[in-house]
């Protein structure tokens, strides 16, 4: 692993850590899985490391979309913007999927 790609957990894909639209790209755009590694987006501050999929998309009240990833090691839930060449299809998919059932109030923690 470079310091300018990472290797997909979910597809096995080397993802190019540059991306159109963000200066942190932290998800494969092609199955979009992601690992945990901010604490805040781009600070590279968490020990976690677990593998993060994404759960479902929430949209901002400027219109713009964001994954929410679940880390499956700690549980953490964080909302993550969508890169500029994100796999519109993979998008579309988790937008029109329902909500797998979460632990009570783990959205809250967002
Ligand atoms: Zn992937
Ligand atoms: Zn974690």
């Amino acid at each position: 692993m470079t310091s300018d790609s990472f290797r997909c957990a979910g597809c096995r894909l080397d993802v190019p850590l540059a991306a159109p639209g963000t200066a942190h790209r932290n998800h494969c755009p092609t199955c979009l899985t992601s690992r945990h590694l901010d604490v805040r987006p781009g600070d590279r501050r968490a020990d976690c490391g677990g593998r993060m999929t994404p759960l479902t998309i929430s949209v901002r009240s400027d219109g713009e979309w964001q994954i929410i990833h679940h880390c499956l090691s700690c549980g953490t839930l964080s909302a993550n913007r969508i890169a500029g060449d994100d796999n519109a299809l993979s998008l579309l998919r988790l937008a029109v999927r329902p909500l797998p059932a979460l632990r009570t109030g783990a959205l809250l923690a967002l």
